[in-house]
């Protein structure tokens, strides 16, 4: 069965200028993909755009008319400092959401056995209020929703290891029981949020678990961590294992502060993967998220891939 591969060359038409998140980090992915001949054994497909409906899923009527308003502006506007847009960005970011969506599909069809959405720009920072840092919609949280509306799971874990803490995406399930959001980053760093003690709330308290780290934090202490928060996965038993992969948490990320190599990622992804096999067939999807040195993230996202394929 394949490993697919989510990719619409309109995703490198949100021009950022000069910024950590450009087109650069899809093309060097893809071009690397090319030189090692992984892309032969990867099944690319061209997605489709999200509804707005789907949006609307995670945010707000109003977050969804901020973001359209301000691609409509002409120009570069910005939604935040960090957070610029050009008209192209409202159909990049409705292609990040749709790819999602898209590669989800296909698994849940059993055509692919697992995949990844290459597309930006990436997610997990969105609220359901507001886009914030690079993020416009929070593209994994509504390919959780699209699992539960249009396919009927009940319970869908979600393994961030980006370097930043998804706060977008443990705000949309904060007090949900459903969607099991499990966050490793570094303490202390952008957004801010992610403490160990923000657990979830009311019927979703115990559902949100994250690990802030150390700066640097060494390769035997991370894996420690994210183990103890896998064994609570495994005892969440998803339906489907959904990954914000953010490739920023590399030794070499310009924003980072990790230390994690290629080796890490393809482990991590074999770790998940075995808990997806226990639990649910081997469903496992991946968004990317960051990672802003181009070598490291191309290497990494093959590592990552290789792994899936295999
Ligand atoms: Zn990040």
């Amino acid at each position: 069965m394949a490993t697919g591969v989510v990719y619409h060359p309109d995703c490198l038409l949100h021009d950022t200028g000069a910024h950590p998140e450009t087109s650069g980090r899809l093309l060097a992915i893809l071009a690397y993909l090319e030189k090692t001949g992984l892309r032969e054994r990867l099944t690319f497909h061209e997605p489709g755009p999200a509804q707005e409906e789907a949006l609307l899923w995670c945010h707000t009527n109003r977050h969804v008319e901020t973001v359209r308003q301000a691609c409509e502006k002409g120009g570069r506007a910005y939604l935040d400092p960090d957070t610029p847009v050009v008209p192209e960005s409202w159909q990049a970011a409705l292609l990040a959401a749709g790819g999602v969506m898209d590669g989800l599909g296909r698994i849940m069809s059993g055509e692919w056995v697992n995949g990844m959405a290459l597309v930006r720009p990436p997610g997990h920072h969105a609220t359901p209020v507001r886009p914030m840092g690079f993020c416009l919609f929070n593209n994994v949280a509504i390919g959780a929703r699209y699992l539960q509306k249009r396919h009927g799971l009940r319970r869908v874990a979600i393994i961030d290891w980006d370097v930043h803490h998804g706060n977008g995406t443990q705000d949309i399930f904060y007090d949900d029981p459903s969607v099991f959001y499990l966050s490793t980053h570094l303490a202390h760093h952008y957004p801010g949020t992610g403490r160990a003690d923000e657990t979830g709330s009311g019927d979703g308290r115990g559902a949100t678990h994250n690990i802030p780290l150390p700066h640097g934090c060494d390769t035997a202490t991370f894996f420690r961590e994210i183990e103890a928060g896998f064994r609570l996965v495994t005892a969440f038993n998803p339906e489907f294992i959904l990954i914000s992969a953010g490739f920023d948490s590399h030794r070499d990320d310009p924003l980072g502060g990790l230390s994690l190599t290629e080796a890490d990622f393809a482990r991590l992804t074999r770790m998940i993967m075995e808990i997806a096999d226990s639990c649910c067939g081997g469903r496992v999807f991946s968004a990317l998220e960051g990672g802003y040195n181009l070598s490291a993230l191309s290497h990494s996202v093959a590592a990552h891939l290789e792994a899936l394929a295999c």
